[in-house]
Parts: structure tokens; sequence; C-alpha cells
């Protein structure tokens, strides 16, 4: 699913191929931006068998009705937008699907665990290894062609960081024809004056000590448990005081019952923490918010207290009522964690904007700022190349994609030079695969 403008109206289109003649479709992880479209796809046609992890097949309900809920209110935002002005919109205001599309779309989704070969053709299987990008993630290995002539394929998905505290580090490889791989943060790396979970000890330490708010604008998968993690470690190993922390967001609760559910895909430190009896996410002082009258009473509390809550850009949700709350008060800091896109809320506020609007009125943006780019759940440039410098032959192909254009190229343009046989393929152009 498009998530950014320019590319929102492709969203609307008609898939490029006939859903209806599609087998099987390969789920990389549960992220919007690659499993978002299922319910629309299955609207069109789509019957086929759904693969993914069961870490994913128990998320994607979540971000799925999280979705349709969202297109239905904008839908009705849309049609008495444009009734009041008179006017009609590019699209019927309906919603691109609905909870009952997505009803539909759920019972095709079939598990598959890590490392086992999946035969979807006589000439063709899948095996799944684990992307080290959020709980369930996959990179999918896929092997084509009959004995003798196989041709195998590497797809990234998304490629997550290594020495994560929650997921796994990513899966590497030695061998492959093709590889298809993405190039999110291609011409950059993370960096932080010095290590995330120390830089957040002492944001909060600092916060705490002027007497304001920690807010944290968080996205519900995956973010909002790593920060609990890591605010639950500096609690217990008493680096920051026990403060009252809330996670205001009903989405990221259910999923952290996921990861509840699922320790077996934790990595080494957060799974020795559930086998010795501890939760590793839970704390003392920490509180899932459901409703909305305990979201309010959040306000009334005396002294400092975290919040953490989404939606992760500020383009929608609690954290709105949050930040009414604590932009104009010196003493409280406002906490980014997550990519902010050009044009939303979180990215004024993190361009330093002298006011915003939000809920129609103008504030003035008084609190201190922040940001800490180390949890981000993406290899940044150098892991991409640690990724690809595993392969002991380079593959015949390489392609890049899931990139800004730039970023992409200049990945490309840099691997070029080192010999790779690398393409960053425009939108619907197709390759033929020469098997040697
Ligand atoms: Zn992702």
């Amino acid at each position: 699913m498009y998530q950014e403008r320019p590319y929102l109206e492709r969203n609307w289109d008609l898939f490029p191929f006939p859903p209806g003649e599609v087998d099987a479709l390969l789920l990389t992880h549960a992220h919007m931006d690659h499993s978002g479209l299922i319910p629309k796809l299955v609207k069109e046609g789509f019957s086929g068998r759904i693969i993914a992890t069961a870490a994913s097949a128990e998320l994607l309900p979540i971000v799925l009705m999280d979705a349709a809920r969202l297109q239905e209110e904008d839908a009705a935002f849309k049609k008495k937008r444009h009734q009041k002005e008179g006017r009609k919109g590019a699209h019927p205001e309906v919603p691109l699907y609905t909870e009952a599309d997505v009803e539909k779309a759920l019972p095709l989704v079939e598990t598959i665990a890590y490392g086992k070969t999946l035969s979807l053709e006589p000439s063709l299987s899948v095996v799944f290894h684990d992307a080290g990008h959020i709980l369930g993630s996959a990179m999918i290995e896929m092997l084509a062609g009959e004995a003798g002539k196989t041709a195998r394929l590497i797809f990234s998905g998304d490629v997550g960081q290594w020495n994560k505290p929650l997921v796994r580090d990513p899966s590497v490889f030695e061998a492959a024809d093709v590889v298809v791989m993405e190039s999110t943060y291609g011409d950059r790396d993370h960096r932080d004056p010095i290590d995330p979970q120390a830089l957040l000890a002492k944001i909060i330490n600092e916060t705490v000590e002027a007497g304001g708010n920690v807010v944290i604008p968080t996205f519900a998968l995956e973010r909002a448990q790593e920060l609990i993690y890591h605010l639950g470690r500096l609690v217990r190993t008493k680096r920051i005081p026990q403060l009252m922390t809330f996670l205001d967001s009903p989405m990221a609760t259910e999923v952290t019952e996921v990861f509840e559910h699922h320790p077996e895909f934790l990595d080494e430190e957060a799974f020795a923490l559930f086998k010795s009896g501890q939760n590793p996410f839970r704390f003392p002082g920490l509180k899932l918010i459901h409703s909305i009258e305990e979201s309010k009473a959040i306000n009334r509390i005396k002294g400092s207290c975290i919040i953490l809550a989404g939606s992760g850009m500020c383009t929608g949700g609690r954290i709105k009522h949050h930040l009414v709350q604590n932009i104009s008060r010196p003493e409280s800091t406002i906490l980014f964690v997550g990519y902010q896109a050009r044009g939303t809320l979180g990215r004024q506020i993190l361009d330093h904007a002298a006011e915003v609007r939000i809920f129609g009125r103008n504030l003035s943006v008084k609190a201190h700022v922040e940001e800490i780019q180390g949890f981000s759940a993406h290899a940044g440039q150098s892991g991409l190349l640690e990724w690809l410098g595993h392969f002991r032959l380079r593959p015949s192909y390489l392609f890049l994609t899931h990139g800004d254009k730039d970023v992409s190229h200049g990945l490309a343009d840099r691997l070029a030079k080192e010999g790779w046989n690398v393409h960053v393929p425009d939108y619907g152009e197709e390759w033929e695969i020469k098997l040697v």
C-alpha cells in the first residue's frame, strides 16, 4: 500500500495483473506498506493462498482491521467535506475496503515456519528466513526451474538492523542468481550521539528534572514494544526513576499481546527474560490504556510521566491530544523515535516549526524536541552493504526496490562501481531472467 504523496492515488488503480489468476501471495511481514492492499486484492478476485509466518498471520488482522476502520472514517470525512464544499472528489466517497473485506481475506492465510521448504508447484518452492525487521518478518528464498537448472532468487523484504534486543539479526546468504533488495536507507546510516538506550535515559532524566512529561509519538507495531522493552530495562536497572508510563494506543496494546504469544520469535535476550519468568513488556509504572476516559485522565496527572501514543507521525490518533497538552510547555519533551514523512505534523515539529496547528488551534512549540534514530527497524546503508557482502559470488542480477528514487540510484551507482550488475526497476518494468 502506498502511504506517501504523490503515490497515494495508486492505491485506487486496478492491479496491473488479473488478481484472479494469481495462485499465491508470499507476505514478508505485516507492515502496512507490504500488506495493506491484501483486502483490495481479494475484493478484486484473488482467492489463492497467502503464505506468512505465524507471527505475521497473527498481526495481520490487527493491522488490516485498523486500516479498514481508518479507510471507513476517511471516506465518511471526505463525504462530509465534499457536501459542505458542494463538489465531487477524484474518487467516490467509499472506503478502499471495509472490515467486511478484511474478513474475507483472512481465511486465505496459511502459516509457514522459518527454514521449511514449501513446494508451491513442481518447479517452484519457497523458504522463509528471519529478516530481523519486525516480529515474524521474513526474507523469501525462491527456487525455480527443473532439476539441474534451478534459479535461486532472494527477496529481502525489509532488512532489519543487527544487534537489536527484540528481533534476531537478519539472515544472510552466500549464493543467489537474483537478489531483490530494499534500499530505504541506501544513502545514510542512523546516527545518534550515544547508544540509543543511553540517549533515551538521558532525555527522560533531563525532562523529569525540568518537571515535564516525555511525549513519544509511536508506531503501534514493533516500535512501541521496543520502547517498552528499553524503558523496562532502564527502570529495572534504576537508570531512570520509576515513572507513570502510559501506552495510550489500543492497537499497540493488541500487538504487544502478540509479542507475548510468540516468545520463540524473539532474540535471545528478550527470550531469556521470558524463560526466567519475567515479562519484558511489563514493568512497574507501565499502564496500558484502553478507553478514551482513561486517556483523558492522563492530563490530570501531577508530576512527570511518559506517554507513548499513536500515530507515529502525529497525523491522527490520541497523540494529538497529548501534543495539545504538552507542546507549549517548555519543561516537556516531544521525543521522535521513528521516520517522519514530509508534510506530516511530526515532521513540522521535528523541523522546529515555531507554531503548529492541531485541532484548528495554533499552538506555539515551546517543548524540547528530541530525536533518537537508532530504534529504526531498517538497516542503514552500512547494514545493507554488510548484508550484500555475505554473497560469495555476485548474483547475476541485483534489483534495488523500496526507496526514494534518488536514494536507490545513489546506492546503485556505488554498487555498479564495485562490479554489481545492479538495476533500479521503474514502476511496472518487466525483466526476463535468463538461466545460465
Ligand atoms: Zn517494514
